[in-house]
């Protein structure tokens, strides 16, 4: 591919909308068929408004797809051990399907005492060690989010992973770790880098797939990206910007998520759609 060539973009915003028109299809047999509607349980500890915003809008987004939804709203001053006393009561209470507890915490919070509490058949947000086991045994289990985006999008494009290089730029617990291992399990050759790898661009440079969870505004400069690879960029970053330098990064690339429009609007579908099948499966409902 030459270089003044541009790549092309990937519509995230078009896939979650079909994903969402999907699941609010499957939510509506569910309710017809059982006469219960898929309820997802928010859990938020204090009143840090851009949590108390994602859950607003998670819940939102729930409405639209005929998904119930329960929100628990605790005080700043929750200890570790009431937190885990409610998510316990979520997780043995038939009436909610799926729970999502909305992180951070707080520094007060042993947040993985808290997420183990979530029942493994209701983590619809992919955060406990059940779920990261199945992801890295791909074993049945729900995924984290963002990555299950990400691999949802790949697999839309078509995008062969099989013996390919995948170079994956951060790895914490609800991103950068379980998109190398969903990776992987797709026979992807994955490196993980992170803050502490030496020369970063001499492995983006090597990479068949980038995919960029850091948090730093245009980390991942355009002049690393190999010819005609596939960047995924999860980044968001102050100003819609992700951690591709996007403008020059697609010149080189065959095909390039956008920010925003690529990745983000992934990450609450997968969300909806994993609700709604957690409903499916504690209410028995085959596949039709
Ligand atoms: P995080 O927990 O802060 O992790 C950032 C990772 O990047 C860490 O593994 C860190 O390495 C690594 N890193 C930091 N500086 C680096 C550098 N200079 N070179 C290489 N690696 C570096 O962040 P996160 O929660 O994974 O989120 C990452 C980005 O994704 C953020 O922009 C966030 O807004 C976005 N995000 C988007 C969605 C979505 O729905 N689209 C969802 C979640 C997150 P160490 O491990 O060594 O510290």
């Amino acid at each position: 591919m030459s270089t003044t060539e541009t790549a092309q973009l990937v519509d995230g915003s078009g896939l979650a909308a079909r994903t969402v028109e999907e699941t609010a299809a499957r939510a509506a047999e569910i309710a017809r068929r059982t006469g219960t509607s898929p309820c997802l349980a928010t859990a938020l500890v204090g009143e840090d408004p851009a949590s108390v915003t994602y859950v607003r809008m998670k819940r939102a987004r729930c409405a639209k797809a005929g998904i119930r939804s329960r929100h628990i709203a605790l005080p700043a001053t929750t200890t570790t051990a009431e937190l885990v006393g409610v998510l316990k009561g979520l997780s043995d209470d038939p009436g909610v399907h799926g729970i999502l507890l909305q992180h951070p915490c707080g520094p007060h919070i042993d947040e993985r005492a808290a997420f183990e509490a979530i029942a493994p058949e209701k983590d619809v947000d992919g955060v406990t060690m059940h779920s990261f086991t199945a992801m890295s045994f791909s074993s049945p289990g729900f995924v984290s989010c963002t990555p299950g985006g990400i691999m949802r999008l790949l697999e839309a494009y078509d995008v062969e992973l099989a013996g390919k290089h995948a170079v994956v730029v951060g790895r914490s617990a609800i991103l950068g770790k379980p998109a190398g291992m969903l990776l992987l399990a797709k026979d992807a050759t994955v490196t993980y880098c992170h803050s502490r790898t030496v020369d970063l661009p001499a492995f983006v440079r090597e990479a068949d797939v980038v995919v960029a969870a850091v948090g730093r505004p245009r980390l991942i400069r355009g002049e690393d990206i190999k010819p005609g690879a596939v960047v995924i960029d999860a980044g968001y970053n102050p100003g819609n910007v992700g951690d591709v330098d996007f403008t020059t990064a697609r010149t080189r690339a065959r095909l390039i998520t956008p920010v925003p429009g690529g990745v983000g609007p992934m990450t609450i579908a997968v969300l909806l759609a994993q609700t709604v099948e957690a409903a499916a499966r504690q209410l028995g409902v085959e596949h039709s």
